[in-house]
Protein backbone atom coordinates (compact mmCIF):
# COMPACT_ATOMS: atom_id res chain seq x y z
CA UNK A 1 0.00 0.00 0.00
CA UNK A 2 1.38 3.45 -0.76
CA UNK A 3 0.12 5.51 1.44
CA UNK A 4 1.46 8.54 0.30
CA UNK A 5 -1.41 8.40 -2.04
CA UNK A 6 -3.71 9.36 0.60
CA UNK A 7 -4.50 13.07 0.79
CA UNK A 8 -4.89 13.41 4.16
CA UNK A 9 -1.97 11.63 4.73
CA UNK A 10 0.31 13.71 1.73
CA UNK A 11 -1.09 16.75 3.56
CA UNK A 12 0.31 15.91 7.02
CA UNK A 13 3.68 14.51 5.32
CA UNK A 14 3.88 17.94 3.85
CA UNK A 15 2.55 19.99 6.72
CA UNK A 16 6.09 18.24 8.60
CA UNK A 17 8.16 18.71 5.80
CA UNK A 18 7.14 22.85 5.96
CA UNK A 19 7.76 23.08 9.82
CA UNK A 20 11.39 22.04 9.26
CA UNK A 21 12.33 20.48 12.46
CA UNK A 22 15.59 21.14 12.24
CA UNK A 23 17.23 20.69 15.33
CA UNK A 24 15.73 17.04 15.57
CA UNK A 25 13.30 15.49 17.70
CA UNK A 26 12.97 12.64 19.65
CA UNK A 27 9.49 11.76 20.18
CA UNK A 28 8.77 8.32 21.97
CA UNK A 29 5.80 6.09 21.43
CA UNK A 30 4.78 4.33 24.20
CA UNK A 31 2.16 1.52 23.09
CA UNK A 32 3.31 -2.02 20.79
CA UNK A 33 0.63 -1.26 18.49
CA UNK A 34 1.83 2.51 18.06
CA UNK A 35 5.60 0.79 17.12
CA UNK A 36 4.02 -2.17 15.42
CA UNK A 37 1.62 0.76 12.87
CA UNK A 38 5.01 2.65 12.28
CA UNK A 39 7.34 -0.16 10.82
CA UNK A 40 4.43 -1.63 8.94
CA UNK A 41 3.69 1.46 7.02
CA UNK A 42 6.99 2.94 6.72
CA UNK A 43 6.23 6.07 8.68
CA UNK A 44 9.94 6.52 9.76
CA UNK A 45 10.66 6.92 5.95
CA UNK A 46 8.17 9.61 5.12
CA UNK A 47 8.70 12.02 7.67
CA UNK A 48 11.87 14.21 8.20
CA UNK A 49 15.18 12.78 8.77
CA UNK A 50 14.56 15.32 12.22
CA UNK A 51 12.00 14.07 13.95
CA UNK A 52 13.37 10.38 15.40
CA UNK A 53 11.18 8.12 16.58
CA UNK A 54 11.83 6.18 19.39
CA UNK A 55 9.89 3.25 20.97
CA UNK A 56 9.63 2.85 24.46
CA UNK A 57 8.21 0.54 27.01
CA UNK A 58 4.84 -0.08 25.68
CA UNK A 59 4.75 -3.90 25.18
CA UNK A 60 3.74 -5.57 28.69
CA UNK A 61 5.33 -8.92 27.29
CA UNK A 62 8.53 -7.06 27.05
CA UNK A 63 8.68 -5.22 30.33
CA UNK A 64 8.27 -7.86 32.57
CA UNK A 65 11.42 -9.13 34.14
CA UNK A 66 13.03 -11.86 33.64
CA UNK A 67 12.50 -12.14 37.58
CA UNK A 68 8.94 -12.96 37.17
CA UNK A 69 9.71 -15.37 34.50
CA UNK A 70 11.51 -17.54 36.66
CA UNK A 71 9.02 -17.43 39.66
CA UNK A 72 6.63 -18.50 37.26
CA UNK A 73 8.68 -21.06 36.07
CA UNK A 74 9.43 -22.33 39.84
CA UNK A 75 5.80 -22.07 40.47
CA UNK A 76 5.05 -24.73 37.67
CA UNK A 77 8.20 -26.66 38.56
CA UNK A 78 7.24 -27.20 42.39
CA UNK A 79 3.27 -27.20 42.40
CA UNK A 80 0.80 -29.13 40.70
CA UNK A 81 -1.09 -26.64 39.02
CA UNK A 82 -2.70 -25.69 35.66
CA UNK A 83 -1.18 -22.17 34.14
CA UNK A 84 -3.28 -19.83 31.84
CA UNK A 85 -1.84 -17.02 29.80
CA UNK A 86 -1.51 -15.43 26.89
CA UNK A 87 0.11 -16.85 23.82
CA UNK A 88 2.72 -14.59 23.63
CA UNK A 89 4.53 -15.26 27.07
CA UNK A 90 5.11 -18.70 26.46
CA UNK A 91 8.32 -17.84 24.54
CA UNK A 92 9.28 -15.26 26.62
CA UNK A 93 13.30 -16.79 28.01
CA UNK A 94 13.67 -17.38 31.59
CA UNK A 95 16.90 -17.45 33.05
CA UNK A 96 17.32 -21.12 32.03
CA UNK A 97 13.70 -21.91 30.45
CA UNK A 98 10.40 -20.67 28.96
CA UNK A 99 6.96 -22.01 29.60
CA UNK A 100 7.44 -23.27 26.58
CA UNK A 101 9.66 -25.78 27.42
CA UNK A 102 7.79 -26.47 30.35
CA UNK A 103 4.55 -26.94 28.91
CA UNK A 104 6.90 -29.73 26.67
CA UNK A 105 8.02 -31.14 29.53
CA UNK A 106 4.55 -31.98 30.48
CA UNK A 107 3.41 -28.96 32.80
CA UNK A 108 -0.06 -28.17 32.45
CA UNK A 109 0.14 -24.67 30.36
CA UNK A 110 -2.68 -23.20 28.71
CA UNK A 111 -3.38 -20.37 26.21
CA UNK A 112 -6.25 -18.09 27.28
CA UNK A 113 -7.66 -15.56 24.67
CA UNK A 114 -9.76 -13.91 28.01
CA UNK A 115 -9.00 -14.21 31.64
CA UNK A 116 -12.45 -15.81 32.33
CA UNK A 117 -11.21 -18.92 30.39
CA UNK A 118 -8.98 -19.44 33.40
CA UNK A 119 -12.12 -18.78 35.65
CA UNK A 120 -13.98 -21.03 33.95
CA UNK A 121 -11.86 -23.83 33.58
CA UNK A 122 -11.54 -23.54 37.41
CA UNK A 123 -14.98 -23.76 38.29
CA UNK A 124 -15.57 -26.57 35.91
CA UNK A 125 -11.95 -28.14 37.99
CA UNK A 126 -12.41 -27.60 40.80
CA UNK A 127 -9.81 -30.23 42.41
CA UNK A 128 -7.19 -28.47 39.79
CA UNK A 129 -5.78 -25.13 41.60
CA UNK A 130 -5.85 -22.66 38.51
CA UNK A 131 -3.67 -19.77 38.26
CA UNK A 132 -4.15 -17.06 35.42
CA UNK A 133 -0.97 -15.03 34.34
CA UNK A 134 -2.34 -11.20 34.57
CA UNK A 135 -0.53 -9.30 32.36
CA UNK A 136 -0.87 -5.84 30.59
CA UNK A 137 -1.43 -2.18 31.03
CA UNK A 138 -4.49 -0.17 32.24
CA UNK A 139 -6.16 -1.45 29.17
CA UNK A 140 -6.56 -4.86 30.33
CA UNK A 141 -6.46 -4.10 34.52
CA UNK A 142 -10.52 -3.79 34.80
CA UNK A 143 -10.62 -7.08 32.78
CA UNK A 144 -9.07 -8.97 35.96
CA UNK A 145 -10.42 -6.90 38.24
CA UNK A 146 -14.06 -8.14 36.90
CA UNK A 147 -12.94 -11.25 37.52
CA UNK A 148 -11.48 -11.06 40.50
CA UNK A 149 -14.30 -9.87 41.69
CA UNK A 150 -16.58 -12.81 40.35
CA UNK A 151 -14.51 -15.25 42.11
CA UNK A 152 -15.08 -13.73 45.32
CA UNK A 153 -18.41 -13.16 45.04
CA UNK A 154 -18.76 -17.12 43.68
CA UNK A 155 -16.33 -18.56 46.19
CA UNK A 156 -14.10 -20.49 44.20
CA UNK A 157 -11.29 -21.55 46.22
CA UNK A 158 -9.17 -22.79 43.47
CA UNK A 159 -8.70 -19.82 41.60
CA UNK A 160 -5.43 -17.47 41.76
CA UNK A 161 -3.31 -14.56 40.00
CA UNK A 162 0.13 -14.33 39.02
CA UNK A 163 -0.22 -10.92 38.74
CA UNK A 164 2.13 -8.41 36.66
CA UNK A 165 0.34 -5.86 35.63
CA UNK A 166 1.45 -2.20 35.18
CA UNK A 167 0.49 1.21 35.13
CA UNK A 168 2.09 3.51 32.33
CA UNK A 169 2.28 7.26 33.32
CA UNK A 170 4.55 6.54 35.99
CA UNK A 171 7.00 5.06 33.84
CA UNK A 172 7.12 8.19 31.51
CA UNK A 173 8.15 9.82 34.55
CA UNK A 174 10.99 7.10 35.24
CA UNK A 175 12.44 7.45 31.52
CA UNK A 176 12.24 11.30 31.43
CA UNK A 177 14.51 11.50 34.68
CA UNK A 178 17.27 8.98 33.46
CA UNK A 179 20.26 11.40 32.01
CA UNK A 180 21.41 8.79 29.51
CA UNK A 181 17.33 8.78 27.42
CA UNK A 182 16.71 11.73 25.51
CA UNK A 183 12.36 12.67 24.91
CA UNK A 184 11.01 15.30 23.19
CA UNK A 185 7.39 14.41 23.21
CA UNK A 186 5.17 11.37 23.82
CA UNK A 187 2.84 10.15 21.47
CA UNK A 188 0.53 8.60 24.57
CA UNK A 189 -1.17 5.10 23.80
CA UNK A 190 -4.76 5.27 22.78
CA UNK A 191 -6.15 2.32 24.50
CA UNK A 192 -4.60 3.08 27.78
CA UNK A 193 -5.32 6.42 27.80
CA UNK A 194 -9.35 5.40 26.99
CA UNK A 195 -9.25 4.31 30.68
CA UNK A 196 -7.13 6.81 32.07
CA UNK A 197 -8.03 9.53 30.09
CA UNK A 198 -5.44 12.69 29.60
CA UNK A 199 -5.66 14.17 32.89
CA UNK A 200 -2.16 11.70 33.98
CA UNK A 201 -0.50 12.97 31.71
CA UNK A 202 -0.41 16.51 32.81
CA UNK A 203 1.64 16.98 35.56
CA UNK A 204 4.66 14.88 33.79
CA UNK A 205 3.75 17.39 30.78
CA UNK A 206 4.12 20.50 32.82
CA UNK A 207 7.24 19.78 35.00
CA UNK A 208 9.19 17.91 32.13
CA UNK A 209 8.06 20.19 29.63
CA UNK A 210 7.26 17.45 26.97
CA UNK A 211 4.13 17.87 24.53
CA UNK A 212 2.26 14.76 24.84
CA UNK A 213 -0.39 13.74 22.07
CA UNK A 214 -2.87 10.98 22.58
CA UNK A 215 -2.67 9.18 19.56
CA UNK A 216 -5.00 6.82 17.52
CA UNK A 217 -4.12 3.66 15.61
CA UNK A 218 -4.41 4.25 11.81
CA UNK A 219 -1.15 5.68 9.84
CA UNK A 220 -2.88 9.45 9.67
CA UNK A 221 -3.97 9.34 13.67
CA UNK A 222 0.05 8.71 14.41
CA UNK A 223 1.20 11.22 11.13
CA UNK A 224 -1.24 14.05 12.97
CA UNK A 225 -0.17 13.44 16.40
CA UNK A 226 3.65 14.03 15.25
CA UNK A 227 2.48 17.18 13.59
CA UNK A 228 0.43 17.92 16.25
CA UNK A 229 3.42 17.37 18.64
CA UNK A 230 5.64 19.48 16.27
CA UNK A 231 3.51 22.22 16.34
CA UNK A 232 3.49 22.58 20.28
CA UNK A 233 7.58 22.42 19.60
CA UNK A 234 7.44 25.38 17.54
CA UNK A 235 4.94 27.24 19.84
CA UNK A 236 6.71 26.51 22.97
CA UNK A 237 3.71 24.63 24.41
CA UNK A 238 3.71 21.29 26.87
CA UNK A 239 0.03 19.82 26.32
CA UNK A 240 -1.32 16.63 26.48
CA UNK A 241 -4.01 16.82 23.77
CA UNK A 242 -5.93 14.20 22.67
CA UNK A 243 -5.71 13.16 18.45
CA UNK A 244 -7.29 10.04 19.12
CA UNK A 245 -10.64 11.95 20.30
CA UNK A 246 -13.41 9.34 19.25
CA UNK A 247 -12.28 7.05 21.57
CA UNK A 248 -10.29 8.94 24.56
CA UNK A 249 -12.28 11.54 27.08
CA UNK A 250 -10.09 14.03 29.47
CA UNK A 251 -11.61 11.95 32.15
CA UNK A 252 -11.09 8.89 30.52
CA UNK A 253 -13.51 6.04 31.61
CA UNK A 254 -14.07 6.69 35.29
CA UNK A 255 -16.18 2.78 35.65
CA UNK A 256 -13.61 1.36 34.70
CA UNK A 257 -10.99 2.69 37.05
CA UNK A 258 -13.24 2.58 39.68
CA UNK A 259 -13.20 -1.45 39.08
CA UNK A 260 -9.51 -1.30 39.05
CA UNK A 261 -9.13 0.74 42.36
CA UNK A 262 -12.00 -1.74 43.96
CA UNK A 263 -9.42 -4.66 43.55
CA UNK A 264 -6.02 -3.53 43.39
CA UNK A 265 -3.67 -0.97 45.44
CA UNK A 266 -1.05 0.73 43.71
CA UNK A 267 2.72 -0.54 44.24
CA UNK A 268 6.20 -0.83 43.53
CA UNK A 269 6.62 -2.44 40.00
CA UNK A 270 9.88 -4.15 38.67
CA UNK A 271 10.55 -3.31 34.74
CA UNK A 272 12.32 -5.06 32.68
CA UNK A 273 14.75 -2.28 31.39
CA UNK A 274 13.57 0.72 33.75
CA UNK A 275 14.47 -1.33 37.34
CA UNK A 276 11.77 -0.27 40.34
CA UNK A 277 9.26 2.32 39.53
CA UNK A 278 7.60 3.16 42.45
CA UNK A 279 3.75 3.00 42.11
CA UNK A 280 3.84 1.66 38.58
CA UNK A 281 2.28 -2.05 39.95
CA UNK A 282 -0.33 -3.34 41.73
CA UNK A 283 -1.45 -5.41 44.68
CA UNK A 284 -4.58 -7.42 45.40
CA UNK A 285 -6.36 -5.14 48.38
CA UNK A 286 -6.48 -7.05 51.61
CA UNK A 287 -9.98 -8.82 51.14
CA UNK A 288 -8.33 -10.02 48.04
CA UNK A 289 -5.44 -11.41 49.03
CA UNK A 290 -6.36 -14.75 48.90
CA UNK A 291 -6.28 -15.00 45.43
CA UNK A 292 -2.50 -14.03 45.19
CA UNK A 293 -0.62 -16.98 43.49
CA UNK A 294 2.90 -14.82 44.95
CA UNK A 295 1.63 -15.90 48.61
CA UNK A 296 -0.24 -19.36 47.99
CA UNK A 297 2.59 -20.88 46.19
CA UNK A 298 6.21 -19.82 47.52
CA UNK A 299 8.94 -20.66 46.06
CA UNK A 300 12.61 -19.98 46.31
CA UNK A 301 13.82 -16.79 44.74
CA UNK A 302 16.85 -17.60 42.11
CA UNK A 303 18.95 -15.01 40.56
CA UNK A 304 17.71 -14.00 37.56
CA UNK A 305 19.88 -12.95 34.42
CA UNK A 306 19.29 -11.29 31.16
CA UNK A 307 19.63 -13.74 28.09
CA UNK A 308 23.36 -12.75 27.25
CA UNK A 309 24.21 -9.96 24.78
CA UNK A 310 20.36 -9.35 24.70
CA UNK A 311 20.13 -5.45 24.67
CA UNK A 312 15.63 -5.69 25.63
CA UNK A 313 16.47 -3.26 28.33
CA UNK A 314 18.38 -0.69 26.20
CA UNK A 315 15.39 -0.65 23.50
CA UNK A 316 12.55 -0.29 25.86
CA UNK A 317 14.46 2.83 27.29
CA UNK A 318 14.41 4.23 23.39
CA UNK A 319 18.71 4.73 23.71
CA UNK A 320 18.97 1.70 21.52
CA UNK A 321 17.23 0.71 18.17
CA UNK A 322 17.06 -2.61 17.62
CA UNK A 323 19.00 -2.99 14.64
CA UNK A 324 22.02 -1.94 17.20
CA UNK A 325 21.82 -4.71 19.10
CA UNK A 326 24.58 -6.93 17.93
CA UNK A 327 22.42 -10.26 17.82
CA UNK A 328 19.30 -8.22 15.98
CA UNK A 329 18.53 -10.73 12.98
CA UNK A 330 21.66 -12.72 13.38
CA UNK A 331 20.96 -14.91 15.77
CA UNK A 332 17.67 -13.49 16.91
CA UNK A 333 14.90 -13.65 15.06
CA UNK A 334 10.86 -13.94 15.68
CA UNK A 335 11.71 -18.11 14.90
CA UNK A 336 14.69 -18.36 17.51
CA UNK A 337 14.21 -14.91 19.79
CA UNK A 338 16.70 -14.35 22.34
CA UNK A 339 14.96 -11.30 24.00
CA UNK A 340 11.37 -10.60 24.53
CA UNK A 341 11.40 -8.11 22.34
CA UNK A 342 11.76 -10.18 19.26
CA UNK A 343 8.77 -12.95 21.18
CA UNK A 344 6.35 -10.37 21.23
CA UNK A 345 4.13 -8.84 18.65
CA UNK A 346 4.10 -5.85 20.20
CA UNK A 347 7.97 -5.95 20.34
CA UNK A 348 10.31 -2.93 18.99
CA UNK A 349 12.59 -5.86 17.66
CA UNK A 350 10.03 -7.90 16.13
CA UNK A 351 8.36 -5.14 14.66
CA UNK A 352 11.64 -3.80 12.68
CA UNK A 353 12.47 -7.27 11.92
CA UNK A 354 9.07 -7.85 10.21
CA UNK A 355 8.67 -4.63 8.51
CA UNK A 356 12.35 -2.26 8.67
CA UNK A 357 14.64 -4.71 8.53
CA UNK A 358 16.13 -4.18 5.42
CA UNK A 359 15.91 -0.51 5.65
CA UNK A 360 18.33 -0.57 9.37
S1 LIG B 1 17.39 -8.21 18.80
FE1 LIG B 1 16.90 -9.91 20.18
S2 LIG B 1 18.62 -10.05 21.56
FE2 LIG B 1 18.71 -8.04 20.59
S3 LIG B 1 17.59 -6.66 21.95
FE3 LIG B 1 16.13 -7.43 20.48
S4 LIG B 1 15.22 -9.21 21.46
FE4 LIG B 1 17.10 -8.76 22.60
Amino acid sequence: MNILMDKNIKYIVESLNKSRASDGVSIMEVCGTHTMVISRYGLRQIIPETINLISGPGCPVCVTPASDIDTILEITENYDISLFTFGDMLHVPGSKSSLYDKKSEGKDIKICYSPSDALNFAKKNPSRKVILLAIGFETTIPLTSVIIKRAYTEKINNFFIYNVHKLIPEALETLLKDEHVKIDAFLCPGHVSAIIGSIPYKSIAEKYRVPCVISGFEPFDILESIDMIIKQIKDDRYDVQIQYNRVVREEGNPAAIKLIYEVFDKTDSVWRGLGNIPDSGLKLKEDFLRFDAKIHFPVKKIKSKEPPGCRCGDVLKGIKKPFECKLFSKVCRPDSPVGPCMVSSEGSCAAYYRYEKLKA
